[in-house]
């Protein structure tokens, strides 16, 4: 479609936008030991992302929402990616690692073949706001050794651009050249933390082969399209097509979203609960392992 104006188009006129192909709410759930969230990828409307197996949301400033958190339990075979917008979270696991990530600040934990923690509210009242992503390993990364990248909210770029866009860079290297300090994931993630100011407009170009999704989380922002805009509210996810470029637009009122993409891992997947394998037998396997104390 050709655009009426010409205003519209990306910078480079021969770009195709990435415009939302599918939307999804996320729905209300509890997880841990009692923890109220929203799970947006990982649920009946969405099962994955390929490679982004699940995506939760968690805010609230009810102690009873959050404060039982999440207990001991293993992970095998992906990694778990906790990124803070308030509040605190302590982390603990079996091989002697522990930690407190707080707001701004990112925890990318590589399972591997195995571990057991436990992720605990730091605070016993306030708001505690924050996401988990999960994102698959290739087959044969799934056994490697686990592995942390932790990262506080001033090791993370902040990159001011035209109109009142600030893009916190956690993973990726952006168009104009900031890189995110987490690095050396095999499915080559983007992890953008957008704020774009009322009527401020965000553009990046994406890999045409990557998975992507906007989910704002604040405020309300629209996604051109080739066609029509799609106006996504805070809390819900927008699937992006095909294209090279993903571009998006404020309203009246300030915004704030998280832009992740990927490479898609096109493997087969096998899950269950914290494990997720390729096969039944892995999965079999991890389960056994962990009963045996083998993690
Ligand atoms: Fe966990």
């Amino acid at each position: 479609m050709t655009s009426a104006t010409g205003t519209t188009r990306p910078a480079d006129a021969t770009a195709r936008l990435r415009g939302v192909r599918r939307t999804v709410t996320g729905m209300p759930a509890s997880d841990g030991a009692g923890v109220r969230l929203s799970r947006i990828i990982g649920q009946p409307g969405l099962d994955m992302v390929d490679p982004f197996l699940l995506l939760d949301e968690f805010k609230s400033d009810r102690p009873e929402d959050y404060i039982a958190g999440f207990p001991e339990h293993p992970h095998r075979g992906f990694e778990t990616v906790t990124y803070m917008i308030a509040g605190r979270v302590r982390h603990a696991d079996n091989k002697g690692h522990a930690g407190v990530i707080e707001a701004g600040g990112v925890q990318w934990m590589t399972a591997g073949r195995g571990i057991v923690h436990s992720e605990m509210p730091e605070q016993e009242d306030g708001l505690l706001w924050g996401f988990q992503l999960w994102v698959n390993l290739p087959a044969a990364d799934k056994m490697k050794p686990p592995a942390y990248q932790e990262f506080p909210a001033e090791r993370i770029p902040a990159e001011s651009r035209d109109g009142g866009v600030v893009v916190r860079v956690i993973a990726g290297t952006t168009a104009p050249g900031t890189t995110g300090p987490v690095t050396g994931i095999p499915t080559a993630p983007a992890y953008l933390d957008v704020a774009l100011a009322a009527g401020s407009r965000f553009e990046e170009p994406l890999p045409a082969a990557s998975s992507a999704f906007v989910y704002p989380f604040q405020g309300k922002v629209r996604v051109a399209g080739n066609g029509a805009a799609t106006e996504l509210a805070a809390g819900t996810l927008g699937l992006l097509g095909p294209g090279d470029v993903v571009r998006i637009e404020a309203g009246d009122d300030d915004a704030r979203l998280l832009l992740v993409a990927g490479r898609p891992l096109g493997e087969p997947v096998a899950r269950y609960g914290p494990f997720v394998m390729s096969t039944k037998a892995e999965l079999t396997r991890a389960y056994q392992d962990f009963q045996a104390g083998r993690f």
